[in-house]
């Protein structure tokens, strides 16, 4: 959200001013070129290997379709400008499942058209609020667009943004496994950009979902945020599992970032806990408050330091915890658990 959202709109039209289409040619319903991606007024898709296939939403939000043999999970379902859930049936025949990274409002807009989602049930509380629900402001999140960034691919509408409805929740936490048949996807929790945020680990192509987890400008000023203090658990958490993985592959950004984040993430939560930081002031209009930036940036909002993890806060939610276990694990009979055999 908010500078994340400047920041992946510059790349994204950056990467995708080759690829840029006339009006006319644009509001072709579905275009495909060279079997690789699939287009529409409101998405387009990369494929990240042969199971998973980044879905890009209007505003540069991403998630993740990834297909087993059985059955497909989505990971996350962006802002809600146009049918999500269309388009995920044109891509595939499977049953297909969504969950959430966090609940955000670039994050959430499929589950109003599925009806139910996985989700830690940390952040349900927060799925319900305006900022994150409201489909007005779901709308102001699609229309953001810097003045100097190009137009969007199509006009947004409000009334083409999904209306807000009950969802059914199925609790997902750290340890629960996804089985698609042929594909696991691991999740582990790691709270701090929401108190419910999770990733998901792909062993086999040694790959992580990480949502808004953690990026090259991690947001923890944003409603729902854990404190710093807190999210140096996750991070280390984060870090038992480095081994597993060689990329990261984000809710914003059409690059993934090496594994390396981990550490400069570490590093430079240490120097926020230090106070050692650059703590850069910066107004967020987002929350109408100051927020202290960690590092000097460059004009593509990577960090100057040399390294890739670049961290937003505010400065009072630097240090304390509030008194909560923040990694929840998965119960013995947690219902994610048995999503490889659903009707048992
Ligand atoms: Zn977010």
């Amino acid at each position: 959200m908010g500078i994340l959202l400047i920041h992946h709109l510059e790349q994204m039209f950056r990467k995708y001013e080759l690829t840029a289409r006339d009006g006319a040619e644009l509001s072709q319903y579905y275009e495909r070129e060279n079997g690789v991606y699939m287009k529409s007024k409101f998405f387009e898709t990369k494929k990240v290997n042969d199971y998973i296939t980044q879905i890009i939403g209007l505003a540069g939000e991403q998630c993740y379709l990834i297909e087993g043999k059985k059955r497909a999970l989505l990971f996350d379902g962006l802002s809600g400008e146009g049918s999500l859930k269309s388009f995920v049936r044109e891509l595939t025949d499977l049953p297909v499942q969504i969950v959430l990274s966090h609940a955000h409002p670039d994050h959430c807009g499929a589950i109003f058209e599925y009806g139910e989602c996985y989700m830690h049930p940390d952040d349900i509380e927060l799925l319900y609020s305006d900022f994150v629900s409201g489909r007005k402001e779901r709308w102001n999140f699609v229309t953001a667009v810097p003045e100097w960034a190009p137009p969007l691919r199509t006009e947004t509408r409000l009334e083409d943004i999904t209306e807000r409805c009950a969802v059914k929740t199925y609790p997902v936490y750290d340890g629960d496994v996804f089985d698609l048949g042929d594909v696991q996807m691991e999740v582990i929790g790691v709270p701090g950009h929401t108190r419910g945020t999770i990733v998901l680990l792909d062993r086999t192509a040694r790959l992580l979902l990480s949502g808004d987890a953690i990026n090259p400008n991690t947001l923890m000023a944003l409603p729902g945020s854990a404190t710093i203090e807190e999210y140096k658990e996750s991070v280390l958490h984060l870090k038992t599992f480095q081994t597993a993985f060689d990329l990261l592959y984000g809710g914003h950004g059409p690059e993934p970032v090496p594994a390396r984040i981990v550490d400069d993430a570490l590093m430079l939560i240490d120097k926020i806990l230090d106070r050692t930081d650059e703590a850069i002031e910066e107004y967020d209009h987002l929350g109408n408050r100051m927020v202290l930036r960690a590092a000097s940036v460059g004009s593509d909002f990577f960090p100057l330091y040399g390294g890739i993890s670049h961290i937003v806060f505010y400065v009072d939610t630097q240090f304390g915890k509030r008194g909560k276990v923040i990694i929840r694990t998965a119960p013995v009979n947690s219902p994610v658990k048995a999503i490889g055999n659903p009707h048992v």
